[in-house]
């Protein structure tokens, strides 16, 4: 399978994406991708829609997800690939995750609420519809009830570290995350690891345990990558041993920086992720 495009990152309507897994596929499919990954965060809820959808269509499914990990009071996420969605201990794990993700949605509201932001918890609820709430949901709630421009201005003045509505993560731990997947038969990716900006020193460190717990992979290829960034991460993994993934994290919003299939290629001497996939 090494002639075809990748993305081997994207979220549906089963997260925080805007598309439904099956018009997720479709795009991607006429975007010219040959292998899409639906990962969406905490969850696999997508996946049976995306393979229906994938039937008898040129583009070829990977079940996925992007799970929330705390490592070091940090939030780090890490992207399943190739799992089995029918395994206990994945969605029991999830099922916990998602617990806290409820729990965390009702705190965001209160804290908002003080702030003097009332109804968000209503609004995300309407959006969401029964599906897992992102902060993205808040975001988009804040801006239709026009406390900012956009999503990104939200995160910023109110979701993040030190902001009013914003309560720290308390995610699955590296061990037991990468348990999950690879008791799924998956293999375990580093998510956009130039976001996190960590120092040299602790990325080294987070790699280390990572492939120390059984992960293989890190994104070489992130949607938001700099050809710097994308180079370093090339180094990294060189350096870990592990192989490269490709990823947009799209969400469904087509923006110029970040449209489906257009992703570029792996740098030079890279293991792709894919290898040994099969056809
Ligand atoms: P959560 O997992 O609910 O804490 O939400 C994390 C999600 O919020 C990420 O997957 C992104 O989709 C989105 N996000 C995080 N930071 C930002 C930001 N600064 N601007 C826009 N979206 C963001
Ligand atoms: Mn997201
Ligand atoms: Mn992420
Ligand atoms: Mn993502």
């Amino acid at each position: 399978m090494s002639d075809y495009r990748y993305d081997l990152h994207t979220h549906s309507t089963a997260s925080d994406g805007i598309l439904r897994p099956k018009d997720l596929v479709a795009r991607a499919d006429e975007a010219g991708i040959g292998v899409l990954a639906i990962t969406d965060h905490d969850t696999t809820d997508g996946v049976p829609e995306a393979v229906k959808e994938s039937v008898g269509r040129r583009v070829r499914l990977v079940p996925g997800a992007e799970i929330s990990v705390t490592w070091r009071s940090r939030t780090v996420h890490i992207v399943a690939l190739q799992i089995d969605p029918d395994t206990k201990i994945l969605q029991e794990g999830l099922l916990g995750i998602r617990d806290f993700r409820s729990w965390r949605a009702e705190e965001i509201a209160r804290r908002l609420e003080k702030h003097g932001i009332s109804g968000t918890l209503e609004g995300v609820r309407k959006l969401t519809n029964g599906s897992l709430i992102s902060r993205t949901h808040f975001a988009r709630i804040l801006v239709s009830l026009g406390y900012a421009a956009t999503v990104r201005e939200v995160f910023n003045r109110f979701l993040v570290l030190n902001k009013p509505g914003y309560v720290s993560g308390q995610w699955g731990s590296i061990e037991d995350v990468l348990g999950w997947i690879m008791a799924a038969g998956g293999m375990a990716v580093i998510a956009h690891p130039a976001r996190y900006r960590l120092t040299a020193t602790k990325l080294r460190e987070l790699l280390g345990e990572f492939r120390e717990c059984g992960g293989v992979g890190i994104e070489v290829i992130s949607g938001r990558n700099s050809r710097d960034e994308t180079m370093m991460m090339a180094r990294y993994a060189h350096a870990f041993r592990l192989r490269a993934s490709v990823g947009s994290d799209f969400h469904g919003h087509e923006t110029p920086s970040l449209r489906l299939g257009t992703l570029q290629d792996l740098p030079e001497g890279c293991t792709p992720i894919w290898e040994g996939w099969g056809e």
